[in-house]
């Protein structure tokens, strides 16, 4: 796994190790990993951006699936993009050389940010116009090509998902313009009030980390036969606006209160992005359901968060 110490590495490494073994999973990334990452498991420091360090953890490491996090997210990529184009194009370059080479397969998040202000926003279809307007949302196409065309060239294994945005009570998130679905619920607990940095109504895809780690999962096991799209599948398991969202979490914490100071980037980049995606494909070529909704997440977030002896990464068991 690259990028482990990130939102999804931080969950999706443990779910890795309970279900093949603690000592199959390796947990990468360019910072120092998280505790109970490097407590439970091997785990090296490594920069995806060094292909001779990728090659020698893959030989050393001979891994089946290479899950590849490593990557600069939306707001962060903004402030600096030619670096951020580097990370998430070279660092997925050499991951698929390095896979092709050593006869791994590779799972590669895409994003909501594949999509542009051209894009239909409502039931936003699996192939369609995407013409992002972000540095991030331009890697995120260009690397969905990318591993389409090496499934196609090199019979490559590589499949993806377009992720919305992701909840959870683990890691925060790296900087992208959903982190306010996180953000909230640390500041509804630690001082009964959030101002968010967008609109109340700028409603978007989301989905609640247990679904995220378990989609990625479930797709890489899933019969490569039955899959017409592999890379880059739709899938979202609720649709939030910061309003609906506030009012989910006051009826945990009564008296919370939400305030607004509109961050013109993000909400720009929020503006630019589905209001709801279209995931049948998914539901039908390798049965993709979401078990968290609104109501079930908030509470679960809440409780999560409220437990302050909760390890990090660790969410009990889905409904
Ligand atoms: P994150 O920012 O929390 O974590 C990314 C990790 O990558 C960080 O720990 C960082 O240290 C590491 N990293 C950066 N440059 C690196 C390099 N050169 N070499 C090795 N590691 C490096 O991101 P995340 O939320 O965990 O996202 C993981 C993937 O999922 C990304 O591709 C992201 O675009 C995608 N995604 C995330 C979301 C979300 O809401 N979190 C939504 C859609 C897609």
């Amino acid at each position: 796994v690259t990028g482990a110490a990130g939102q999804i590495g931080s969950a999706l490494v443990p779910f890795l190790r309970e279900r093949y073994g603690a000592d199959r999973v390796l947990a990468t990334d360019l910072r120092a990993l998280p505790g109970p990452l490097t407590a439970e498991g091997p785990h090296r420091r490594l920069d995806c951006l060094d292909p001779e360090a990728l090659d020698e953890a893959v030989s050393d490491h001979r891994p089946q699936v290479i899950y590849h996090l490593a990557a600069l997210l939306s707001a962060v990529a903004e402030e600096d993009p030619s670096r951020s184009y580097r990370v998430n194009m070279d660092g997925l370059v050499h991951v698929l050389e390095v896979a092709r080479e050593r006869g791994c397969a590779v799972f590669v998040p895409s994003s909501i940010a594949a999509f542009g202000p051209t894009s239909p926003r409502d039931e936003t279809p699996q192939e369609t116009i995407q013409r992002p307007t972000t540095i991030y949302g331009v890697t995120k196409v260009a690397g969905e090509l990318l591993s389409d065309y090496y499934h196609s060239r090199y019979g490559l294994d590589v499949r993806g998902l377009r992720f919305p945005g992701l909840i959870s009570p683990g890691t925060l998130p790296g900087g992208g313009t959903t982190d306010y679905a996180v953000e909230i619920f640390h500041r509804a607990l630690s001082e009964g009030r959030y101002t968010c940095f967008l609109r109340p109504d700028t409603q978007l895809d989301f989905m609640y980390m247990p679904d995220a780690v378990r989609a990625a999962v479930e797709l890489m096991e899933a019969d490569g036969t039955k899959l017409a799209y592999r890379n880059a599948y739709n899938v979202t398991a609720m649709q939030i606006t910061p309003e609906g969202l506030g009012e989910a979490v006051r009826r945990h914490i009564p008296g919370f209160r939400m305030d607004y100071d509109v961050d013109p980037l993000r909400q720009r980049i929020a503006d630019s992005w589905p209001r709801r995606l279209d995931d049948s494909a998914a539901r039908a070529e390798w049965g993709w359901e979401p078990f968290y909704d609104l109501e079930a997440m908030t509470a679960h977030m809440v409780e999560a968060l409220s437990e302050t002896a909760l390890p990090e990464g660790r969410y009990g068991h889905a409904p």
